[in-house]
Parts: structure tokens; sequence; C-alpha cells
């Protein structure tokens, strides 16, 4: 799967955010979108994930191999987003959470078996039954993005995913975000103001995007 962004621009009703920009994510690449705070990064994230707020409009194309996914509602582009806080469902435990993020098309037992194959995968299994409050930041991190991923979304944007873990735990789940995006060949684009999150010979758009 590869994303392409083209000549995307974004009107506040009075002015363009940004001019337009393009680039093109490949499968397993990690783009890192970067830029000072309120200059536009979560509006084009929400652009290109279908869910712009109403005071915005864009012109330009978003596409998913090569077909055009403007005018489909975000449900149906399947692009999954995660965020900097950390939204697991506080009522529900770890495997309810994960299961909340299968699609419909898995039924019945296949439900229960597809959480705990991820669970094992992540040897996680000893905490399917705790509540996102008994289980550590790190695990936490690491379920929702298992969360997103389960719903086997054909791109992935993260906007500051990182920022409000410590150092150790920013360094190994940036390991572990990077890892599983590389191993399922989705197109990323990452938002953040850490150099240190930028991956080796990642493609870096800085602000003003000035790019082709
Ligand atoms: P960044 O993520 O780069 O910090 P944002 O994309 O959140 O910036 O915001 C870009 C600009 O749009 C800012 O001026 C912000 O105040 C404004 N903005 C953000 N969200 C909305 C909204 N829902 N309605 C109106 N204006 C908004
Ligand atoms: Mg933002």
């Amino acid at each position: 799967m590869t994303l392409s962004v083209e000549n995307l621009t974004i009107n506040n009703g009075h002015q363009p955010l940004f001019a337009p920009v393009s680039f093109t994510v490949s499968p397993g690449e990690v783009v890192t979108l970067m830029g000072p705070s309120g200059c536009g990064k979560s509006t084009l994230l929400s652009a290109i994930a279908g869910h712009l707020a109403p005071a915005f409009h864009c012109q330009g194309n978003v596409s998913l191999n090569g077909h055009n996914v403007m005018g489909l509602a975000p449900n149906l582009r399947k692009i999954g987003v995660l965020f900097q806080d950390d939204l697991l469902f506080p009522h529900l435990s770890v495997g309810e959470n994960l299961m909340f993020g299968l699609p419909r098309c898995y039924q019945g037992n296949e439900r229960a078996a597809k959480v705990t194959d991820t669970l094992t995968t992540l040897n996680l299994t000893a905490i399917a039954n705790k509540m996102p409050d008994e289980i550590s930041g790190g695990q936490r991190a690491r379920i929702s993005l298992m969360r997103m991923l389960l719903s086997k979304p054909q791109a992935v944007l993260l906007d500051e995913p990182f920022s409000k873990l410590d150092k150790a735990l920013r360094d190994e789940f940036r390991q572990f975000v990077f890892s599983q995006i590389q191993q399922r060949q989705i197109p990323a684009i990452m938002v953040t103001h850490d150099d240190a999150d930028i991956p080796a010979n990642g493609q870096v758009l800085n602000w003003p995007w000035q790019t082709s």
C-alpha cells in the first residue's frame, strides 16, 4: 500500500494554512512531518483521514494505491490514527479494548482468538483481563497501537505519539511502532517535534512544507 498526497491545501475560511503540499509514502515507510505549534500538522492529518473540522475545507488529492479517497467517509478510507493521549477505554479490560479494534468480519470465537494471538505475539497474555489503570504506561502504549492496527488500516497517522512518554519508554515504544509498521508494510506519517524520533534515512517534511 502506498499513500500519496497531491497538492493538498487547507483553508480556514479566510486563508490557506499552508501552500499546497505533495508527497508519497511507500509501504512500511514512516515520513516525519515537523513544524511549529499551530501550523496545521494535526489539521493536515485530519484531512488525510477524512475528519476535517467543519471550520476548514481542503483541496487536492489523497490516494491509496492510486485510488483517490477524498470522496470517501473516514471509515471507508481505513486510515488509522494514533494520538499522544492514551485512548484506551478505562472501563474495558485490555482484551476488550483490543476486541474493540477488530473489524466486523471477525465473528464469535474468532474475535477472542485474534485478541489472544495479538497478546501472545507481544508476550502479554498475562494482562488480558487487567484494566488499563492496572498496567504500565509502556503496556498501555503498545495496546493502543495494537488496537488501532487490528482494524487493518491501509495507512497510519501518528500525531505526536511519543510526546507524553519518558525517555526510556519513548525509545522502546518508538522501536515497537516502527517495527510493526515495517512488518505490516503500511505507509505512515508521523508528526513530532523531536529529531530523535526521525527514523534512519527517513523522509522529513520540514515547515514550510515546500515539497514536490
Ligand atoms: P498543529 O497540529 O500544527 O499544532 P493544528 O492543525 O492543530 O496545528 O491547528 C492549525 C490551526 O487551526 C491553528 O491556528 C488552530 O488554532 C486552528 N484550529 C485547529 N482546530 C480547529 C478547529 N476545530 N476549528 C477551528 N480552528 C482550528
Ligand atoms: Mg497538533
